[in-house]
């Protein structure tokens, strides 16, 4: 969407409460939960809020059937697009798990995805992670009024390189605001001063995949679960951010 002054601050206030509901659910996703009780949680606490569930009953282009769930959990090498409750999962000690959501507020749409470890961490989960994240913060650093869409990818693509992980191109962000999905494509990976302009009241949603192995996905015979070809495990970071003339805003974070 290209966001109105009247947009902006059901943008705001729906992106901190995505933020909230992701942190709730991430310091639930422990050793021995199962994934149906973790979707059940996103579920409960967004309607609490009065707000809308977006992705359950959503179809995407090119899916033959209805998403089933309130939140996409990902675990180790499942990328993005896990179901969580048709046939759940108990997380275990040390999985890599994504969490992947987005809701409606006052008819505004956010998305947001956070990769959580349950249980103790290590040094390469932890360097997973850190890489992914640190991608997300250097596309967002690109996305202002005036630069251009191959300036985020570009900028998420150094630094997969640079730290040495599987960058997921097959994959990318998106509009958002009006709805779950809309234009422009943000690709993961891609060249400076190419692609669409960026321009002020722009809302896209930038999120970097990446992997400890190749960067090849395929898809699950469910119609939605993204695995890594070689079976890596990978990690998924994802904001909505409005654009300005500066420093991008965040708009799916706790202030
Ligand atoms: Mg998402
Ligand atoms: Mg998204």
């Amino acid at each position: 969407m290209i966001a109105q002054d009247n947009d902006i601050p059901y943008l705001r206030e729906g992106g901190k409460r995505l933020a909230r509901v992701l942190e709730a659910v991430g310091r639930a996703t422990v050793p021995g939960v199962s994934t149906d009780t973790l979707n059940a949680l996103a579920e409960k606490l967004i309607r609490d809020g009065g707000d809308k569930p977006s992705l359950v009953g959503y179809t995407p282009q090119g899916a033959t059937r209805p998403y089933p769930a309130t939140i996409c959990i990902s675990i180790n090498e499942e990328v993005v697009h896990g179901i969580p409750n048709e046939n759940p999962t108990v997380i275990k000690e040390g999985d890599v798990v994504g969490l992947d959501c987005v809701l409606s507020h006052e008819g505004r749409f956010v998305d947001s995805a956070i990769t959580v470890v349950a249980g103790n961490t290590d040094k390469d989960t932890q360097d997973l992670l850190d890489a992914t994240k640190e991608a997300l913060m250097a596309g967002i650093k690109m996305a202002r009024s005036g630069n251009r869409v191959g300036d985020i990818s570009a900028a998420i693509e150094a630094v997969g390189v640079r730290r040495g992980y599987g960058i997921v191109f097959e994959l990318g962000g998106h509009g958002v605001g009006n709805s779950v999905h809309e234009g422009p494509y943000i690709p993961n990976v891609g060249d400076t001063g190419k692609g669409d302009v960026l321009t002020e009241g722009m809302v896209i949603a930038i999120e970097p995949m990446f992997t400890e192995g190749t960067p090849f996905v395929k898809l699950l015979s469910d119609g939605y679960t993204f695995v890594t070809k070689d079976g890596s495990r990978s990690a998924h970071f994802e904001h909505s951010v409005l654009i300005t003339d500066q420093d991008a805003e965040i708009l799916t974070q706790v202030k």
